[in-house]
């Protein structure tokens, strides 16, 4: 996102004040829940019952939230395309001595939300952000699903056009953290296509979709089974989804015996990709997803023109 001067920073940096300014009301990041609403959290509920205004995405949505938690405090819109404009309203506010709390329309704000001008301008006038944690699909669809967590990379939402996510996904094949995307329903078969061509049939993924309500579903499996899976049950292309793709190094670790990269590479010579890898699982009883990999690292190279191999 592009960083734009604010009078309101330009005023405070003359200043060169860069202590918390005590006059000032506090922010509060506050999660909401991502379909459960008992997973909203007790100190979430006091902090939207006590501030002075609710900044809320979609008002009319957080709204129906609001009424069932009891919680009457005045709501102000601030989405994604006026977040800039409003921004300076609501520090102005702060400033006044008003306690402001931020919620999105589910999950923790500005994790794919709007919020990250009013979070950046608020420290620029130091005034005091205080984050009330609480769900996000990000972390629910990673805690369960079975792949590696101790290195992640949150890569938002998979593009929507053929051609960018198709460059998107390729871009990612070489990545080592586990990578987490967030999907639409309405996509989710094509994404997953683009995705096994690009990460290969046998990369394995998991689709977390529905979390904390009725109709969760989460699957750990290779690309291409995911992909049968939602074509054939038209369930499956419903609802909220997050996709957790395994990272490279995990694949990679798994290394070819000498006379097996022998092999791959001179059909190689010969073959498309797909052929020699069939054929390869043939004659060395290797895993297809390890040779698959290798194959897909060969041909990345021959791109780059460090080797003198022809590919089909
Ligand atoms: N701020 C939210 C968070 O913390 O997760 C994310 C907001 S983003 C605009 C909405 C996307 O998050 C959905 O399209 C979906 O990819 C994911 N998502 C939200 N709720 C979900 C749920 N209950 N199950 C699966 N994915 C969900």
């Amino acid at each position: 996102m592009k960083e734009q001067p604010s009078s309101l920073n330009k005023k405070q940096t003359a200043a060169g004040n860069s202590v918390l300014n005590q006059n000032c009301g506090q922010l509060y990041i506050v999660a909401t829940p991502i379909g459960n609403l008992q997973d909203i959290s007790q100190r979430a509920i006091t902090t939207l019952k006590n501030v002075d205004v609710i900044a809320a995405e979609d008002t009319r949505h957080s709204g129906r939230l609001l009424k069932q938690l009891d919680i009457n405090t005045h709501c102000i819109a601030l989405h994604e395309h006026n977040e800039r404009q409003f921004a300076e309203n609501v520090i102005l506010k702060m400033m006044k001595g008003n306690n402001i709390a931020l919620i999105s329309d589910a999950g923790t704000p500005l994790v794919s939300d709007p919020g990250y001008h009013l979070v950046k301008l608020a420290h620029q006038n130091n005034i005091k952000v205080i984050p009330i944690p609480g769900p996000s699909a990000l972390i629910a669809a990673l805690s369960a699903a079975g792949l590696a967590t101790d290195r992640f990379c949150f890569e938002g939402f998979v593009p929507a056009k053929h051609g960018q996510r198709k460059s998107f996904y390729a871009q990612r094949t070489k990545e080592v953290r586990t990578m987490v995307f967030y999907e639409t329903p309405h996509r989710i078969v094509d994404s997953l296509t683009d995705l096994c061509a690009e990460f290969g049939d046998e990369c394995r993924v998991v689709m977390a979709r529905e979390l904390t309500k009725t109709f969760e579903t989460i699957r750990n499996d290779s690309a291409k089974n995911l992909l049968n899976w939602v074509i054939a049950d038209n369930n499956q292309q419903k609802g909220e989804i997050v996709l957790v793709v395994q990272g490279y190094q995990a694949i990679s670790q798994e290394l070819l015996s000498e006379q097996s990269e022998h092999v791959i590479r001179t059909l190689l010579k010969e073959l498309s990709l797909k052929q020699a890898v069939q054929l390869a699982v043939e004659i060395t009883g290797e895993k297809k997803k390890k040779l698959y990999h290798f194959a897909l690292s060969l041909k990345e190279e021959v791109s780059k023109g460090s080797e003198s191999i022809d590919i089909i």
